[in-house]
């Protein structure tokens, strides 16, 4: 008698971390490619047919689509935070007047990126961030960019962490004008910004 047949075989072509989807955290994972094989007494003799690559987890062996690799919401997570914490820093070193930063500055941006973002900021981090555009064009178009991660309350915390570094009280008119274009790049509304300002110009 002839046996005759077919099996698969799941080689490993990758190994890696990952975002586990099963286990909610990063795990080590094997990319998998199926192939059928077709045999006569179980030697493999012809390859049938390809299958789908697939990503297995170590931890819990739960079988992804290959794309589960694209999408790391902690690492994105991460990266929001740190966008941020970027756009924080550009527009306190601007609101300052100053023309760098200063030890009391990057102090400054320091204690409100903790604070406001909740990411443990350096000053190595805040001195990278303020190089990447600290003048008032690219700041504000950043801010732009970043507002749709922010919700209302997040807006009005930014622009007022960003008022209370102002220089003088009451504010001075370049100060003003500026804090009603951060809020305008924010997307709050302008009565909105002016709420907070009236607030807090006199302060
Ligand atoms: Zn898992």
């Amino acid at each position: 008698m002839i046996i005759w047949g077919s099996y698969v075989t799941k080689k490993i072509i990758q190994k890696g971390e990952f975002f586990c989807p099963g286990c909610a955290q990063h795990r080590q994972y094997n990319l998998r490619r199926p192939k059928k094989w077709g045999h006569l007494y179980w030697i493999p003799l012809i390859p049938m047919q390809e299958l789908d690559r697939y990503v297995q987890c170590t931890a819990c062996d739960k079988a992804w689509n290959e794309s589960v690799l694209e999408h790391d919401p902690i690492r994105e997570q991460h990266q929001r935070d740190e966008n941020l914490a970027t756009m924080l820093a550009q527009l306190m070193l601007l609101m300052s007047g100053e023309g760098g930063l200063t030890p009391k500055l990057n102090d400054q941006i320091t204690e409100a990126t903790q604070r406001l973002i909740g990411v443990d900021a350096t000053p190595e981090s805040i001195a990278k961030a303020v190089m990447s555009g600290s003048d008032r064009n690219s700041a504000l178009s950043n801010t732009a960019r970043q507002a749709d991660g922010l919700n209302d309350r997040g807006k009005e915390a930014t622009l007022r962490a960003v008022i209370a570094i102002a220089p003088a009280r009451p504010l001075g008119e370049r100060e003003w004008m500026l804090a009603s274009d951060i809020g305008k790049h924010l997307g709050m509304s302008p009565a909105h910004v002016g709420g907070v300002l009236s607030e807090m110009a006199a302060a």
